[in-house]
């Protein structure tokens, strides 16, 4: 890193950006505006201290953002060993909003025997890593299910994906009593730092629902909840055209309306043409990016990291509205780069077939 991210943070102006939670079955709205009114004042208690499981690791052998604008903290290409979850240990709730044609794709409900072994070749053959947001109560018990299931998420992090919390039943979370909520989520992170050694700090409430109750009680807990701003409808449908299709019309219609050039893509790991759909999303996305060249354009880069989409809470409720992400422009510049090249090379090897 030549620039320490508060510099560069000062350099990036500000992005305000309307964020609603379209598609994200939150049924909250959110603007992005920082002076947004909070309906509620109370400010959740202080984080307990962190517990002797470690935080869930993972290799640093890509350029990842430097998002955090502590001046103190390396940037994570620097660090032979991050501890990944570990820095977005804030209580605040990303939402996916982004000004920046960046793409994390996030896996939910698994793992599944029938499904997420395929998705992760697929994965590796499209050198693609995701976030996987596990529903742990597959996982737990001696049966032959709930081992192959731990296997399968042992597996996923070899492969150097990144493991989250998806609570232990998948029930909706604010319909549950404050003492049940902590426990869906505390025995969820139980069972992964059980298999994977390791816990995460990471969780995405089913359903996306929330509550401002719900949202304190995580943050209390120093849970940093993970949405999705490109909902690709997938539960709903039951082939790969159709995922395929709500994904492209979803990403123009975020443009569109809210100057979102990106995203958290939401997929389930459950459903065999969730699977289908996502080397044929990659591959549309790596075919606009030979237009997007041309046109001289932002191209889409497909990232691994929630730090892309994260805003530190500082201060902030947990429920309050959460601004844009502000980006590291060095990083974001060197990462645009490196992908016009690959594009350029891609694009010319395509065409001239
Ligand atoms: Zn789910």
């Amino acid at each position: 890193m030549t620039d320490s991210p508060r510099r560069a943070l000062r350099r990036t102006a500000p992005l305000v950006l309307c964020v609603t939670t379209f598609l994200a079955g939150a049924g909250l709205a959110y603007a992005t505006h920082p002076t947004a009114a909070s309906s509620h004042a109370a400010f959740p208690p202080p984080m307990p201290p962190p517990e002797a499981v470690p935080a869930l690791t993972r290799r640093a052998d890509d350029v990842t953002p430097a998002l955090d604008p502590e001046p103190t903290e390396p940037a994570l290409e620097d660090v032979p060993s991050p501890t990944f979850a570990e820095n977005l240990r804030d209580g605040m709730v990303i939402t996916g909003a982004s000004a920046h044609r960046i793409l994390l794709f996030t896996f939910d409900d698994g793992p599944d025997a029938r499904n997420t072994p395929r998705l992760l070749d697929t994965l590796d053959q499209l050198g693609v890593r995701a976030v996987f947001f596990l529903t742990t109560h597959r996982m737990e018990g001696r049966g032959a299910w709930a081992e192959q299931n731990r296997e399968i998420a042992r597996d996923i992090a070899r492969r150097g994906h990144l493991v989250a919390n998806h609570t232990h039943r998948h029930l909706q979370l604010p319909t549950l009593e404050s003492d049940a909520v902590l426990e869906e989520a505390s025995r969820a992170d139980a069972v992964i730092a059980e298999v994977l050694g390791a816990r995460t700090w990471l969780l995405r409430p089913p359903g996306g629902s929330r509550s401002p109750r719900v949202d304190r009680l995580l943050a209390s807990r120093g849970y940093t909840q993970v949405l999705w701003n490109l909902g690709t409808g997938d539960p709903q449908v039951r082939d790969a055209d159709a995922v395929v299709r709500t994904f492209t019309r979803v990403l123009a219609h975020r443009e569109r309306s809210y100057g979102e050039r990106g995203g958290i893509v939401l997929l389930h790991d459950t459903h065999a043409w969730s699977v289908d759909a996502v080397p044929r999303i990659v591959s549309w996305v790596r075919e606009r990016n030979c237009a997007l060249l041309e046109a001289g354009e932002e191209l889409y880069d497909i990232v691994d990291d929630p730090r892309w989409f994260h805003v530190a809470r500082g201060e902030r409720d947990p429920s309050d509205a959460a601004p844009a992400a502000r980006f590291d422009e060095v990083t974001l510049a060197r990462r645009q780069g490196r992908l016009a090249d690959e594009t350029r090379q891609r694009c010319e090897r395509v065409a001239s077939r």
